[in-house]
């Protein structure tokens, strides 16, 4: 009796048809409206901005709004699906406009029927491109086209090996090659993948960043002046700054991230996945020369949207986007994705998931724990402002003893540029996930 309820459980569950290990599939998740609060509230101090009624949801401008009930929106259930599809046809910027003129009043459908763009379907299709018709954006997390421009961002890894050699590598040039082998191999099923940089060295604004400093910033400070995302005072430091890391700190991370949000939004890929290599936040010794001792942790960790914590609902845009994740399945279908993607990438590299009582500080902050291994939500500018189901990947610790070493150690190419089997071996984990989650779901 037992052994027929096996059998008969195993052809149901879609992950052991596919995979000859013990890793479960996820149920196929569906969450109350309550369920996603609790997943996308970090901070109480999120909780003055909105408010539910038995017809939708109430925005508020500030606290002091939401103390006197002066609303800034309302969304009301009903329209949700309304909501998702302009979001989904429109860029951020027209979906603020229209925000902004709504106030307490319902969308009208009619006004949208020519706007509206539905979804292409995909479907797993059983030939030598099963992936056809099927789309996925990449961003490969960071800019730098070498150790200079990893200095501006600071995301360069010089590590003092035990031989007492320095290894060093730039988060920039490993995320880039990860995509790089990731795009490859699905495009050889038959995918269309979208890279938010194109090219090593560049970023989102398809230029390097000295090109931006010289040929956009100026244009751009004023543009976000006007929109009041900066103060003048910051304009005018920003205008005459020559500082690099200054300007990439005060202007260009939040700037670019917008950027790779609207070219992924606009691309209206199936999935997205985000790509970067993470470093042990607690590992805080250097030597003289200002290079880093190594970390014995190593973890890989998953990010999907929800978690907004104080001052992140100051902004029209994160009001708009915690409603859009509250009232869409953003939050269901990017667990999904990330707890196939998590798990393959924990398998394949032999690390394991972060746990949910783990030693970093800021994921006691920021990040609210999703019930499934290795899988957090956290409201990353990205996390956030992307449309669609997405997993946020934080693979390894770039500082890990052995892991440095891997990294550096650059035997192999993918398109001229020198890398790492590692490297590879991350890409692998990412595209076994890709393959696990589209054989669980077939149709997207
Ligand atoms: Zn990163």
């Amino acid at each position: 009796m037992w052994l027929w309820i096996l059998a008969f459980f195993s052809i149901i569950t879609p992950s052991q048809n596919n995979t000859k290990d013990e890793i479960q599939s996820p149920p196929a998740l569906s969450m109350s409206l309550n369920e996603k609060i609790n997943l996308s509230v970090k901070s109480p101090a999120v909780n003055y901005y909105y408010k539910l009624n038995t017809k939708g949801i109430e925005l508020y401008a500030s606290p002091s709004d939401w103390k006197i009930g002066r609303k800034e929106s309302m969304i009301y259930f009903d329209e949700s699906d309304l909501y998702n599809k302009i979001y989904y046809s429109l860029t951020i910027n027209k979906v603020i406009d229209l925000y902004s003129q709504k106030g307490e009043q319902k969308f009208n459908p009619e006004k949208f029927g020519n706007i509206i763009i539905e979804p292409e379907p995909f479907k797993l299709n059983p030939t030598s491109k099963p992936l056809k018709g099927l789309r996925v954006a990449l961003d490969p997390g960071h800019f730098a086209g070498n150790a200079i421009e990893a200095l501006d961002e600071m995301r360069i890894a010089r590590i003092v090996l035990p031989d007492k050699s320095v290894a060093e590598v730039f988060e920039a040039e490993l995320t880039f090659t990860t995509a790089l082998f990731i795009k490859d191999t699905l495009e050889k099923l038959g995918a269309t993948v979208l890279l938010t940089r194109e090219k090593h060295g560049w970023t989102a604004f398809d230029k390097s960043y000295n090109d931006w400093i010289k040929d956009d910033l100026t244009d751009a400070v004023i543009n976000d002046l006007r929109d009041g995302y900066i103060s003048q005072t910051i304009a005018n430091k920003l205008l005459i700054s020559s500082d690099k890391r200054y300007i990439y700190q005060a202007f260009f991370q939040r700037y670019e991230l917008h950027q790779r949000a609207v070219k992924i939004n606009n691309f209206r890929p199936h999935f997205t996945l985000i790509i970067h290599y993470n470093a042990d936040s607690e590992n805080r010794r250097w030597d003289a020369r200002g290079n880093q001792y190594p970390t014995k942790s190593n973890y890989n960790m998953t990010f999907v949207p929800g978690a907004y914590i104080a001052g992140e609902m100051q902004y029209k845009e994160q009001r708009l986007n915690f409603a859009r994740i509250l009232l869409s399945n953003q939050i269901e279908r990017s667990i999904e994705l990330s707890y196939f993607v998590g798990t393959r990438l924990s398998q394949k590299l032999n690390v394991p998931n972060y746990p949910e009582n783990g030693s970093q500080l800021y994921m006691h902050k920021v990040a609210n724990y999703t019930g499934f291994d290795g899988v957090y939500a956290r409201n990353l500018a990205l996390t956030r402002m992307i449309n669609g189901p997405l997993c946020y990947g934080e693979t390894l610790y770039q500082d890990n003893v052995d892991e440095i070493q891997k990294l550096a150690n650059k035997t192999i190419e993918i398109n001229g540029i020198k890398t790492s089997e590692r490297v590879r071996e991350v890409a692998l984990g990412y595209f076994d996930g890709i393959m696990a989650y589209v054989n669980y779901k077939k149709e997207l």
